[in-house]
């Protein structure tokens, strides 16, 4: 029996992976996310009355409330997804994700180590080491742009183009810097760009689909050709669950589909499968500093934690653009 705190699940991958691990294990699964515009909890209503399961209402910067969580559940493990997550909105308001996503992981980080020395040490080391694990859910972004052949691996430096790429590049280094000094058991994952259900609709995949749904204009950056690596969020919530119980303490994984696909493609996968009409494209003003292309080579994780993606990308489309038709409504 573990206890996991997850933090920021009641976002897109977040939820899923609550339903994905309340699926799979026993573990208590307490559940802390602050439901900004981008967190809702009504994709959990499913599990909110599981004995297992426990949902918190609060902040990843609050001291207090985190050494309380830690203290009255005994967590052993921490995925924290909790973050600002969208690339236009730092380009307007980068403060927050500087805030959440820095600071945020510095203070989670902080209260972990000090509850887990205390309250996990023996006197074998090693012990209180096997015993817990801090997972950082971060994501290619961090490797910046990279345009033409080739593909990020997970010695790639990290050169990130926006706020938000910037604020998770920094996190990572911050983990990565709580295993050097203190000895912190940690993982970090890099995965490629998600998509599926529980996704909001300010993002490519969901933002086309239910305009396209309503007949609204479907706005395209630039030329559309930007690339990017897909994986079907289930894949991302199962990479996850083998970092936890079979990553090497202080590694990064990164995480990727093989599945690399122009925007302007997704958008017409999208418009075929809805039976709609090509003329709703709209190509409007490319966002400043857009990344052209990101890629990611996982053979690491497929070799080593033997962990490979189940969903190819046209069937787990037709499941994200058949989740939206079903609960479209729903959407924030
Ligand atoms: P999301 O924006 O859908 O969800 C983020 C969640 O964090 C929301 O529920 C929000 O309420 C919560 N949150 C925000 N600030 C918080 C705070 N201070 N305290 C507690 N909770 C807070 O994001 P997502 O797409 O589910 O991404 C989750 C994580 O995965 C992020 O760290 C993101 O960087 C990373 N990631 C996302 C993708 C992707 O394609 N979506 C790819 C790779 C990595």
């Amino acid at each position: 029996m573990k206890n996991i705190l997850i933090t920021g699940g009641a976002g897109f991958i977040g939820s899923n992976f609550v339903k994905y691990m309340i699926n799979k294990y026993e573990y208590n699964i307490i559940n802390l996310d602050l439901l900004t515009y981008a967190g809702n909890i009504s994709y959990l209503d499913e599990v909110s009355q599981l004995e297992n399961y426990k949902f918190i209402n609060g902040d990843i910067r609050d001291k207090d409330l985190l050494k309380n969580i830690f203290l009255e559940h005994n967590i052993d493990i921490v995925v924290n997804f909790a973050a600002e997550s969208h690339v236009d909105r730092s380009i307007t308001e980068p403060e927050i994700f500087i805030s959440t996503n820095i600071m945020g992981t510095q203070i989670l980080l902080d209260v972990a180590m000090n509850f887990w020395k205390k309250n996990k040490e023996d006197k074998n080391d090693r012990t209180f080491k096997e015993k817990v694990k801090f997972v950082q859910i971060s994501t290619d972004e961090v490797y910046g742009d990279i345009e033409g052949g080739g593909f990020f691996t997970e010695k790639t430096s990290i050169s990130p183009s926006s706020p938000y790429s910037a604020s998770k590049a920094s996190s990572d280094l911050l983990v990565n810097a709580y295993f050097r000094t203190y000895g912190l058991p940690i993982n970090i994952t890099r995965c490629s760009n998600n998509y599926g259900p529980h996704q909001n609709r300010e993002k490519l995949i969901p933002l086309m689909i239910t305009n396209c749904i309503e007949n609204k204009k479907l706005p395209v950056y630039g030329d559309g050709k930007q690339v990017r690596d897909w994986l079907f969020v289930e894949d991302h919530c199962s990479a996850i669950d083998a970092v936890i119980h079979k990553g090497t303490i202080g590694e990064t994984y990164n995480i990727g589909g093989n599945n690399e696909v122009e925007n302007i493609e997704v958008v017409k996968k999208i418009i075929k499968y809805l039976g709609k009409n090509e003329n709703l494209i709209d190509y409007v003003k490319d966002r400043p500093g857009h990344d052209r292309r990101y890629a990611i080579d996982n053979s690491k994780i497929t070799h080593n934690l033997d962990w490979k993606p189940k969903y190819e990308f046209e069937e787990g489309l037709k499941n994200t653009i058949d989740w939206y038709v079903k609960n479209g409504t729903r959407l924030s």
